[in-house]
């Protein structure tokens, strides 16, 4: 048993550091500004083949494992939680679902782009009548002469201003989870349409939106899997992106505390640094605590993905629901050591603050992690 990561991830790890330190760092304040994600990082992330982390070599991937998204997922959300989410979601959260139940025409024509950062995937799942009940959604797919016909809406899909690709999960059969199918929908679709860009307490320069489908065609050869068969693919899916958004919630923590440490070495309260009081120097070694105890059970909850562990699904809510939970505490510990300056707009940790709220809420909530660890009790 090791607790260490390998050398190999050590390795990643590193270079992903280093290139959030160069490549996303200088934008972060003009993207929070602007309210988007910068273009250009898309070609420079996959320049750098953090797109393509887990899309097989043929299709221009590592091949590699969910212990490294996690890892990178890490660094970038010690950036910025707008632009993790933005890359994480096409990689990470929409592209996995054409890894895994992609024909291989439909792997031809989207895993090489999407790894290469040439276009943008979303997944669009939650609508508004419905979120964490996915069995809900009321989206309907009609099976026509030669293909089907999807009218519905959906509801904070993020990246959908953005994405060539949008994943949408649509009624095909009975109520319930055995009646769900994935369809391809490409930008520009007859009959696509997206609201305006949310205005959100954090992840500024994530783009989130309202997708409307009304009278969408689409070939036969759109279906995403097996017909009927969305509900699971979602469920697996969820897997990885439940991982992805704890490391994420571990990245904005980790930041917070290098932050709180420095601040509390250079600022004085009554005469000394505020690390001269105790009551200040144990607040940071509890969160240090707190993070390391989030960050173990998220590698793990990463790695027995990835070894398909069959206590796997229930490490990764363990995981989510922890992490996002620390998370959120280490934040606001952080924004509470900087006082005044915590609270004013421009500072870091009251961004980190605003981003890792929804940390709690998205891919699932605090509540349906305890759901999926209470299944089966009497
Ligand atoms: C910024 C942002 C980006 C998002 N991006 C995407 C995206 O790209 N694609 C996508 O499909 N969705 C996306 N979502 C939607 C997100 O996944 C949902 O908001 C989330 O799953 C919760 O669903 P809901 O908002 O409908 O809340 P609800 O399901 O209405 O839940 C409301 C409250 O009730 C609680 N609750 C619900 N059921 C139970 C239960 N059984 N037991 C106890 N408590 C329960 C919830 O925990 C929550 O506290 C995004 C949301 C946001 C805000």
């Amino acid at each position: 048993m090791s607790w260490e990561l390998d050398q190999v991830h050590q390795d990643f790890q590193a270079s992903a550091r280093a290139f959030v330190d160069r490549q996303v760092r200088p934008l972060v304040e003009s993207a929070e500004e602007a309210g988007s994600f910068p273009a250009e990082l898309w070609k420079q992330l996959g320049s750098a083949g953090l797109l393509g982390l887990i899309t097989p070599e043929a299709h221009g991937g590592a091949d590699g494992d969910g212990l490294a998204v996690a890892l990178l997922a890490e660094e970038l959300a010690r950036a910025s939680g707008g632009i993790a989410v933005t890359a994480l979601v096409s990689a990470y959260m929409a592209a996995p679902h054409v890894i895994r139940h992609g024909t291989p025409a439909q792997q031809d024509r989207w895993l090489a782009p999407l790894a290469a950062g040439e276009a943008v995937a979303a997944i669009a799942v939650t609508e508004p009548g419905t979120g964490s009940d996915v069995a809900r959604v009321g989206t309907t797919a009609r099976r026509t002469e030669d293909g089907w016909l999807l009218n519905g809406r959906k509801m904070f899909i993020t990246n959908a201003g953005l994405a060539d690709l949008i994943i949408v999960a649509a009624r095909t059969g009975d109520a319930g989870r055995g009646g769900l199918t994935l369809f391809l929908v490409g930008r520009g679709t007859d009959g696509l349409s997206l609201g305006r860009p949310l205005a959100k307490m954090g992840w500024h320069s994530s783009d989130t939106r309202e997708v409307l489908l009304d009278d969408v065609a689409l070939p036969a050869d759109a279906v995403l899997g097996t017909e009927n068969r969305g509900f699971y693919q979602i469920m697996e899916a969820f897997q990885l992106e439940r991982v992805a958004l704890a490391a994420m919630g571990i990245g904005h923590a980790a930041e917070c505390l290098d932050l709180a440490r420095e601040y509390a070495g250079q600022r004085e309260a009554f005469g000394e640094p505020l690390t001269h009081l105790q009551t200040i120097r144990h607040r940071l070694a509890a969160m240090e605590v707190e993070l390391e105890a989030a960050r173990l059970i998220t590698y793990q909850a990463a790695a027995r993905l990835d070894a398909g562990h069959p206590e796997a699904a229930r490490s990764v809510a363990r995981a989510k629901y922890l992490a996002a939970i620390s998370a959120n505490r280490i934040v606001d510990d952080a924004v509470q050591l900087f006082g005044g300056a915590g609270f004013v707009e421009e500072s870091p940790v009251a961004r980190h603050y605003r981003d890792v709220r929804i940390l709690r809420i998205g891919g699932g909530t605090d509540e349906i992690q305890l759901e999926i660890l209470t299944r089966g009790m009497a």
